[in-house]
């Protein structure tokens, strides 16, 4: 038998996948997979069922022109700019795809979201990790180290704000020192925004706002309903490209399904016009406020996350894995997000996108493996 490419050490199952199936296989409560256990909305799953039947053959690949036109509607640009993707997952693929290959460097904060690896190296290019700083003001951009990664290989920076999984947002000033340092060296500017609705201070800043012409701005449908199964995300481009874009993705996926494109047009109005978000944010806020607190209750130094459904903490003495068999609770340890640099000790990223009774049960569960 021939033997398979050597790109299949990349293949290595996920720590969200692994702790995710040791959840189940032991019972556990799983704060450990990034995926909410609250149903989606009605209004969109109401959606969906007016789709399937009635929209089922290929969109182009491109996206739905519906959904392109809601897409820039809420993000405030042009249908021409959208490239509709099957999640925010195909959407960095497509523009890895895009922008950079062999002999091309890819910049990326760590902690770092697990797949910016791996599709870098899928394309050939090298993944440069740029630790943030913890201290106990929480989650911070060492300029500094980001300027000193730069090189004249460096093709593209993958930004995400608010950030998975330290839960922090980039402030306007370290935004302007990042778009002005990709203007001066010239490369491309990636913003996964996936989680650009889930926020609990003021509205994030969007970094296309500082660099359009050079900044990608990546979506997830999937982030922003509840619905990570959907598999619809997009793209929104600088002028001019999403065609380009959108010919490499039609390779790979072709289109993403067609009846859900149309059922998250529909629903992003819905949502859009129905205070749907807000009412996100105050019960994803109540529930981290119960996490948080119950957490501090038991000794954890906790970093308040500013968005996202994540919070990283210190808890001291905790052996990720054992406490998934022995304790009865999954969460991710925060080494998983770590490439090219040691992660700070002993801490945890723990999932907030669960129901109020799980995260007390967790509480419990974690006191007592604690205390035993
Ligand atoms: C979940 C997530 C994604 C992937 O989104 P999908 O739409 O589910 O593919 C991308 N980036 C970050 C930071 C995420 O947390």
């Amino acid at each position: 038998m021939p033997s398979l490419h050597d790109r299949t050490r990349l293949s290595a199952e996920s720590i969200f996948s692994r702790m995710s199936r040791l959840a189940a296989q032991h019972g556990a409560v799983n704060l450990g997979q990034g995926f909410p256990s609250t149903p989606p909305p009605d209004f969109l799953l109401d959606a969906a069922r007016r789709a399937v039947g009635t929209v089922d053959q290929y969109s182009p690949p491109i996206g739905l022109p519906a959904l392109r036109e809601a897409v820039a509607h809420d993000l405030g640009a042009e249908a021409s700019q959208v490239v509709i993707t099957c999640g925010a997952t195909e959407a960095m693929f497509a523009l890895a795809q895009t922008l950079y290959g062999p002999g091309d460097e890819l910049i990326a904060f760590e902690p770092v979201f697990d797949i910016y690896r791996p599709q870098t190296v899928m394309v050939g290019a090298t993944f440069v990790g740029v630790p943030l700083t913890l201290s106990a003001a929480g989650w911070q951009l060492d300029i500094d180290a980001l300027r000193r990664a730069v090189t004249p290989r460096t093709r593209a920076l993958i930004v995400n704000s608010p950030f998975n999984p330290t839960g922090s947002v980039l402030s306007l000033t370290e935004l302007q020192e990042i778009a002005n340092l990709a203007r001066q060296h010239d490369f491309w500017l990636i913003s996964d925004e996936v989680y650009d609705e889930l926020y609990y201070a003021e509205r994030p800043v969007s970094l296309r706002t500082l660099a359009p012409e050079r900044t990608f701005t990546v979506g997830s449908a999937g982030k922003r309903l509840d619905a990570t199964g959907w598999r619809i995300g997009w793209i929104l481009t600088p002028q001019g490209v999403a065609p380009e874009v959108a010919g490499l993705h039609q390779w790979t996926t072709f289109c993403a399904p067609a009846p859900l494109q149309a059922a998250v047009a529909e629903a992003l109005g819905t949502a859009r016009t129905s205070g749907f978000y807000e009412a996100l944010r105050s019960s994803y806020r109540a529930r981290m406020e119960t996490l948080a607190a119950g957490l501090r209750d038991l000794g954890a130094e906790v970093f308040t996350p500013q968005g996202t459904y994540f919070l990283t903490a210190r808890l001291t003495g905790v052996n990720a894995e054992r406490l998934v068999t022995e304790g009865g609770v999954a969460v991710i340890p925060l080494d998983a997000f770590y490439r090219t640099h040691a992660a700070p000790p002993e801490m945890l990223r723990l999932a907030f996108c669960k129901s109020q009774l799980e995260i007390e049960e967790a509480l419990r569960r974690l006191g007592r493996f604690l205390g035993s």
